[in-house]
C-alpha cells in the first residue's frame, strides 16, 4: 500500500498521528488532573468530616455519604474515560485509531476532537442513522399491517 502513496502523504499521515496523539494526551492529562483533584477533595473532606460527624445528626451525615457517593461515581466515570483514552492511544500506535469502521476512510480530525471515541466517519454514521430510521419505519409498517391482518 505505502509505495502507491504520493510523496508527502507519509508526512501528512505522520502529522495527523502527531495531532491525534497530542489531542488524546491532552485529554488524558486533563482527566488525570481532575481525578487527582477530586480524590484529594474526597480525602480532605473525609478527614475533616471525621471530627465533624460527632456534632452532625444522622440526617446530615447520611447526606454527606450521598455526596461522597456522587463524587465516587464521578471519579469512576472519569477513570472509565481514561481507560478509553488509553485504549485509543494504543490503537493509534497500531495505526487502528481514527479510521472509519465501515468504509475504512480517515475520520476527520475535527470530528475526532469533538468525539474522540467515534468509530465511524460522519457520512457512514449518518447513513447508518438513516438506515436505522428506515428499518424502524418498515418495522412499524410491518407491525401495523400484521395487526391489520390479525383482525
Ligand atoms: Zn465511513
Amino acid at each position: 500500500m505505502m509505495e502507491h502513496l504520493k510523496p508527502g502523504t507519509e508526512s501528512q499521515a505522520r502529522s495527523r498521528y502527531r495531532e491525534l496523539k497530542k489531542m488524546l494526551d491532552e485529554r488524558r492529562r486533563e482527566i488525570q488532573a481532575e481525578v487527582k483533584g477530586k480524590m484529594r477533595h474526597v480525602r480532605s473532606e473525609g478527614a475533616w468530616g471525621g471530627k465533624q460527624n460527632e456534632v452532625l445528626d444522622a440526617v446530615e451525615s447520611s447526606e454527606a455519604d450521598i455526596q461522597g457517593d456522587i463524587e465516587f461515581a464521578l471519579i469512576q466515570m472519569k477513570s472509565e474515560t481514561l481507560n478509553k483514552i488509553n485504549d485509543a492511544l494504543a490503537r493509534l500506535e497500531q495505526g487502528d485509531y481514527g479510521n472509519c469502521f465501515d468504509c475504512g476512510e480517515e475520520i476527520a480530525e475535527k470530528r475526532l476532537r469533538a468525539l474522540p471515541f467515534a468509530v465511524r466517519c460522519k457520512e457512514c454514521e449518518e447513513a447508518r442513522e438513516v438506515a436505522e430510521q428506515r428499518e424502524r419505519q418498515l418495522a412499524a409498517r410491518r407491525g401495523s399491517s400484521s395487526l391489520f391482518f390479525d383482525m
